[in-house]
């Protein structure tokens, strides 16, 4: 329902489309832009603009980066056939930051969510799966978030990745249930990746 006269609705509409922002935010958020001077708004519509012409997705595991292959892919001194499954590549940082895994990542954009209508084909799940020959994988960490979401996740791709022969692990718990990877300390998850264990599928 638009309250509002054309350039202020359109504004809210956008800004409630964005995850975590409601249609009151969305206003309080709209006001708050109309109020920045020009200089300040216009900072912030060029860092989208700019994030968006510059950075994309790196063609071999979907972490962003500038250019086709991000900085990790591109590294030759990291280990080539153990692959870590995450669900965004925020936790790509998250686990970089532990300085406990040396292998590559391969990032799903996103989690099995069946009440968001989010299933494996709307995940970089297919691409993954294309990987594992090519790039002689022997093993793949699946480091889904601790949560409902990232558990079901982590179960598909065991049954999935399993009978393809190699080994599947999952990292430990101990990790606070629920939460997000990206929340856990370094010292946590250093550990859960370390105490990673075989996954029965
Ligand atoms: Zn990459």
């Amino acid at each position: 329902m638009a309250v509002y006269a054309g350039p202020v609705q359109d504004l809210i509409d956008e800004l409630g489309k964005l995850p975590g922002v409601g249609p009151k935010s969305a206003q309080r958020i709209a006001f708050h832009l109309l109020k920045l001077s020009r200089e300040d708004a216009t900072r912030l519509a060029t860092a989208i603009t700019e994030a968006k012409a510059r950075v994309s997705f790196c063609r071999r595991c979907f972490n962003v980066c500038e250019g086709e292959e991000c900085n990790i892919c591109a590294d030759d001194e990291r280990e080539p056939h153990v692959l870590c499954v995450v669900e965004e590549p925020r936790d790509v940082v998250a686990i970089e930051k532990t300085r406990e895994f040396r292998g590559r990542y391969h990032v799903l954009q996103g989690a099995i969510s069946p009440i968001e209508g989010i299933g494996p084909e709307q995940l970089r799940v297919k691409e993954l799966v294309q990987r594992l020959e090519p790039e002689d994988v022997t093993e793949v960490i699946l480091c889904t978030n601790p949560n409902i979401e990232g558990e079901a996740t982590a179960m598909y791709l065991a049954r999935l990745l399993k009978p393809l022969g190699m080994r599947v692990t999952r990292i430990a718990s101990g990790l606070p249930v629920g939460g997000d990877l990206e929340y856990a300390d370094e010292l946590t998850l250093g550990r859960a990746l370390e105490g990673r264990r075989d996954v029965d599928a």
